[in-house]
């Protein structure tokens, strides 16, 4: 397997070969996955249908992964949310999501009445112009950016008070920088920084730079990472080739093909505790109990080997800073 071979795109042999066009329709893919959820009433999304062409039906073991993925992030984001919050000086907080594609969370949050005191996104142009006309068409999302909202569909740009949408590619360090800047996001106040089914098409050289740079600019911060595991085994192989087919290889699973080296691309990028998860474990031991039973009840389900398969080969791992100690209460065996 040589798919983490090569400098960056296209760089490798052709089984390495990746197109941004490919890894952005992953995109449009988890979005049409996320209505199917949503329509079959897994969870609650009143965005994502603008960004779907035609709603299709998935199999009901890619709505329970959907949903999983859902659960998981909402869990931990309320978990930082709510950090430190019965401190006197209670920190402005923000968010910080790196390949955000379509995603909808921060116009959930605010309909919630929880969202953060700035929330900011960053995709390629491509993807950031497309969900900039997006919401500038829809006034169910628009007006949630209030009057000061400014979007510019050309630049792929929305600056709002709370709302940030930005292009960049992630790679680019000093643009990380410069964009963070214009975002003014705040280095010192509590960050979530949510990099979901993204890291893992870039070639590890890149995603270490991108963990690092993290660490060193925010010392009480989040980094969540949701991404695929275990290239290995059959399942493995064939996740692997699916994807290197569609023309956007997992550049960057053979260098953590497992939890413990997720874990250690935090540790080893300075971050100051780690802790990685597959899916399955978080699916039986950290997704509320009472949801999942509701969920479960949605659809006949009985892809229950392959159901386990799959989620043995996705994960979550979080690196904390915890300067501030406000997050001794975050993570998986916290409630
Ligand atoms: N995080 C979203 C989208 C995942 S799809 C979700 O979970 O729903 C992966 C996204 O990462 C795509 O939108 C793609 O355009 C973006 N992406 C991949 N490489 C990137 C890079 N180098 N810079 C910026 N965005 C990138």
């Amino acid at each position: 397997m040589e798919a983490s071979a090569g400098g960056g795109w296209g760089g490798g042999g052709p089984a390495a070969r990746s197109s941004p066009a490919a890894v952005q329709a992953t995109n449009d893919d988890a979005a049409a996955s996320k209505l199917s959820c949503v329509n079959k009433g897994y969870m609650k999304d009143d965005y994502v249908r603008f960004f779907v062409r035609r709603a299709t039906r998935r199999a009901p073991i890619i709505n329970r992964g959907y949903y999983a993925r859902w659960s998981v992030l909402r869990k931990l984001l309320h978990q930082f949310l709510n950090a430190g919050k019965n401190s006197n000086d209670e920190k402005r907080k923000q968010i910080l999501s790196l390949g955000a594609g379509f995603d909808t969370t921060f116009f959930q949050l605010q309909d919630e009445g929880i969202a953060p005191h700035l929330y900011v996104e960053l995709d390629f142009k491509e993807v950031t112009s497309k969900k900039a006309a997006i919401i500038n068409h829809y006034s169910e999302m628009k007006d949630k950016l209030g009057s000061e909202a400014s979007i510019s569909i050309e630049k792929g740009e929305v600056t709002s008070a709370h709302y940030k949408l930005f292009s960049a590619d992630i790679r680019d360090i000093p643009k990380l920088d410069s964009v963070i800047r214009m975002a003014q996001m705040d280095p010192s106040l509590p960050t979530f920084i949510i990099a979901e089914c993204v890291l893992i098409y870039l070639d590890p050289t890149a995603t270490g730079a991108i963990v690092s740079w993290t660490s060193e600019k925010f010392s009480t911060a989040i980094f969540f990472l949701y991404e695929q595991i275990h290239p290995d085994d059959a399942f493995g192989e064939q996740m692997i080739r699916n994807l290197e087919s569609r023309g956007c290889p997992l550049l960057g699973i053979n260098a953590t093909p497992t939890l413990s080296h997720k874990e250690k691309l935090f540790l080893d990028n300075g971050w100051q505790r780690a802790v990685a998860w597959d899916m399955l474990r978080i699916y039986n031991d950290f997704v509320d109990s009472e949801e999942r039973r509701k969920i479960e009840r949605l659809e006949l389900f009985d892809e229950f080997e392959e159901w386990h398969m799959m989620q043995e080969h996705y994960c979550v791992a979080y690196g904390i800073n915890d300067a501030e100690g406000i997050f001794e209460n975050f993570g998986f065996d916290k409630e």
